[in-house]
């Protein structure tokens, strides 16, 4: 068996390699044999988990104001070119009520870092929902904050965060953001919300600009380390009013095969086909489901507001009122040989 062979079947017999191990797969990751070996022990063990069932997270982008300057992203603070919005609790409520109607069982409450959502407005925000829906899971994607507020939150009824590392590698993690943030901060943030409790969610861009396979290497590496509940992934794809916007956007493939490579390692995670994979290609997101991938976010916000909601160009969706996506997506899903589930979703690593 070849050194390539043989360190995938390391990696399935183990559920780990180390980063040379990974380095190597990803630099041949367009070998038809190693592919379609990593995709179909990902497949297999994606059903022998959790069946063909696609779990479904309402995503409400209920803020697009930041306080930061993440080079990469549309809703920066310094994209002068952007209308803002923030909607208001009632509004936030009544996008659950609305979802809720159709099935929905978790709530992704996403947002830029805004500093007008502090914690007494965000606890006011959830135990309100908490209240409203007890059987729905309540999930939070608001960026940095301190032990205290995340853990504040956590009392108030929030169950899972979202947070995203971009990269585990700290150089890298610096040429993509401003000075005043820190690979150190965010790794404090991902650490506190493991101990307190939280289903956590990590993940990386696929292509940032500046990116080489030894970096995802360290990405996988890290992932590995960490063990999410949830990982999101999805390509980089440039913005037209940011300083990257002539910078190639990130690969469907390569995005496709680390889903299969992170469904190997961590066999009960969360993981999405997200929307920027739907956005590079019409395809993206069943190609992501048949790749090992077994969460789907439509949006639910109000259609008014989903066009400056825009964290890179060509965003899919944005036109679209919930019950017409949904019913989208129920095709595509089926398409790829699965079908959508309305209860809470929850994590079912444990087992294996
Ligand atoms: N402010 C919150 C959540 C909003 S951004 C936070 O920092 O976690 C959500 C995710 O969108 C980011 O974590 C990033 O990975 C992704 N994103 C931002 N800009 C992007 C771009 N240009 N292309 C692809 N993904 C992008």
């Amino acid at each position: 068996m070849s050194l390539l062979m043989e360190t995938a079947e390391k990696f399935i017999r183990d559920r780990k390699l180390d980063r040379s191990g990974y380095q190597l797969l990803l630099d041949h990751e367009q070998d038809p044999q190693l592919l379609s070996r990593i995709r179909e022990e990902a497949v297999a063990l994606r059903e022998k988990i959790y069946g063909h069932d696609v779990y479904i997270r309402g995503l409400i982008e209920f803020t697009n104001y930041c306080k930061n300057n993440c080079f990469y992203c549309g809703i920066r603070r310094d994209n002068r070119q952007l209308h803002r919005y923030r909607l208001t609790g009632e509004e936030i409520l009544s996008c659950c009520g609305q979802g809720y109607e159709l099935g929905f069982r978790t709530f992704v409450l996403q947002g830029g870092e805004d500093p007008y959502f502090d914690d007494d407005r965000m606890i006011q925000i959830v135990s309100e929902i908490r209240r409203s829906y007890p059987d729905c899971a309540i999930t939070l994607s608001l960026g940095e904050r301190t032990k205290e507020s995340y853990q504040r939150l956590f009392d108030a009824g929030a169950d899972r965060y979202l947070l995203r590392h971009e990269t585990a590698d700290a150089g890298h993690y610096q040429s993509l953001h401003p000075q005043v943030m820190s690979f150190e901060n965010r790794m404090r943030c991902l650490r506190d919300l493991k101990a307190i409790g939280y289903q956590v969610g990590a993940g990386m861009m696929v292509g940032s600009p500046g990116q080489t396979s030894l970096h995802l290497a360290e990405d996988l590496v890290f992932l590995q380390e960490l063990r999410p509940h949830m990982v999101g992934i999805g390509p980089f794809i440039p913005h037209h009013d940011t300083m990257y916007a002539g910078e190639p956007a990130g690969s469907v493939e390569t995005t496709l095969f680390l889903l299969s490579l992170i469904r190997i390692m961590l066999p009960g995670v969360l993981l999405p086909a997200t929307t920027a994979l739907g956005t590079l290609d019409p395809q993206g997101r069943e190609k992501g489901l048949m790749a090992g991938a077994n969460v789907i976010m439509p949006n639910l916000s109000p259609a008014e507001n989903r066009k400056d909601y825009v964290l890179y160009d060509n965003k899919i969706c944005i036109g679209e009122d919930p019950a017409c996506c949904l019913g989208c997506l129920e095709k595509r899903v089926s398409r790829a040989g699965c079908h959508l589930v309305t209860d809470r979703g929850d994590y079912k690593g444990g087992g294996l």
